[in-house]
């Protein structure tokens, strides 16, 4: 079916105050594209960079540094100017002359991680947290544009630009409205194309850093902490760590220690990638990263940075292979039996032993907390489901099988031959 795309113009009531908050987004977007452009444009001396992966590989955490912006409007600026590039490397090989494509017209990209639109507002990421701005509708917009595509549910929103008018001092979404596929079309291709696998992912400050709900443990939170402590020791600025921003704390490490925790950063969210691929998984579920200080014991801004960076990482990639990332509320996550559900904040033994006061069930405790927030993220995108189209299966993985949410187990070929003593499948999950 053709893939119908029309882009509908609405005017943004924006709340008074935030008008700067917007501008500035768009300065620091635009920052974002410009050094992009000025990195990838390389002729004559040499090739243009015109992969989107390899920009981002060079680029993205120096970005995310020096701006206020979050990782997806980062990854956004990043696209634009490697497309632009791109058409700057098409004509050039057409024998047209062309330069290192600039970005000064007023514009913010924004799709669904970045914004989230809705039919009479859209909530949109800025420099300094989200701006809700509701769409100035005509009194009668049947037969105009807006009706006929913004307010039609049949339509659903794409990735859109943010847009200003410098002469009526007015901002707009550029909506792009794509038609969705006819209701017959949905009915029969829900049960293969709306199949629904989660990963979970507990994270931790010691120990793994991430432990997965397919029993994967990822990354050494350990050996990260030793690193910085190491850092910290050698700058003499323990006193400084409370007062300063991670952000800050974070730039002035030496080069040698800051890359080497992204390196393993990055290596950790490609492992959890292999995992969700593995598993055949559409989406990952994290914790809920704000206020993660209040809720670990032990964790410091430094966590809360390191896991935030962990999460953008997973995010962009995932978005490649077209995977979906999600937060869920952390409440009760490790108190609660992943076998039983039985929830008591007794059940949990020893530091990462979870052990159930009701069915004995015994198992490591962050993996028995990943899969309790797996399940927190089927829950929800199953009840969003039933309002839509009722009845695609929902599963989440998990080391051995998936589990639907009333209980229905599928072992994987290979189950029996993996031999973890805590979590055999048969047993652990037929009683849940
Ligand atoms: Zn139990």
């Amino acid at each position: 079916m053709e893939d119908m795309i029309r882009t509908v113009k609405v005017k943004l009531d924006v709340p008074d105050g935030r008008y700067d908050d917007l501008h500035q987004t768009k300065d620091q977007f635009l920052y974002c594209a410009n050094t992009t452009a000025a990195w990838a444009w390389r002729h004559p001396d040499e090739h243009c960079v015109t992969s989107k992966q390899q920009a981002e590989n060079a680029l993205y955490d120096r970005l995310r540094d020096e701006t206020a912006l979050t990782a997806n409007v980062v990854q956004k600026g990043i696209r634009r100017a490697i497309e632009a590039t791109k058409s700057g490397v098409a004509r050039l090989k057409k024998g047209e002359t062309t330069s290192q494509p600039q970005f000064d017209a007023w514009s913010v990209v924004y799709d669904k991680r970045s914004a989230t639109f809705h039919r009479d507002h859209v909530s949109l990421s800025t420099v300094n947290g989200r701006v809700e701005c509701e769409y100035v509708l005509p009194d009668d917009p049947e037969e105009t544009p807006i009706g006929e595509y913004l307010l039609n549910e049949e339509y659903e929103f794409r990735m859109s630009t943010l847009q200003y008018d410098r002469s009526s001092e007015a901002f707009y979404l550029h909506a792009r409205m794509r038609r969705t596929t006819d209701k017959h079309e949905q009915s029969t291709t829900a049960s293969n194309a709306e199949h629904r696998t989660v990963l979970g992912v507990d994270l931790n400050v010691d120990g793994s850093l991430a432990v997965t709900s397919t029993g994967a443990f990822i990354g050494n939170a350990d050996e990260i902490n030793h690193r910085r402590r190491e850092f910290e020791k050698t700058r003499g600025s323990m006193q400084q760590t409370g007062t300063r921003s991670a952000h800050l704390s974070i730039q002035s490490m030496d080069d040698r220690e800051h890359r080497w925790i992204q390196d393993e950063l990055h290596r950790a969210s490609n492992q959890i990638l292999d995992e969700a691929r593995d598993h055949g998984c559409t989406h990952v579920a994290f914790e809920n990263l704000t206020d993660i200080r209040d809720r670990m014991a032990g964790a410091k801004r430094f966590h809360a940075w390191a896991f935030r960076r962990l999460y953008e990482y997973v995010e962009y990639k995932a978005e490649l292979l077209g995977v979906e990332v999600e937060q869920v509320s952390p409440a009760y996550t490790s108190q609660r039996c992943s076998k039983c559900g039985f929830t008591h904040e007794t059940n949990r033994g020893s530091k990462h032993q979870f052990t159930c006061q009701k069915c004995e069930y015994e198992l490591n405790a962050d993996y028995n907390a990943s899969k309790n927030i797996a399940r927190k993220l089927l829950k929800r995108l199953h009840s969003e489901q039933k309002s839509s189209d009722g009845g695609a299966p929902c599963q989440y993985a998990l080391k051995s099988g998936t589990l639907t949410l009333n209980g229905g187990f599928t072992a994987t070929v290979d189950s029996t031959a993996e031999g973890e003593s805590t979590d055999k499948p048969t047993t652990s999950v037929v009683g849940y």
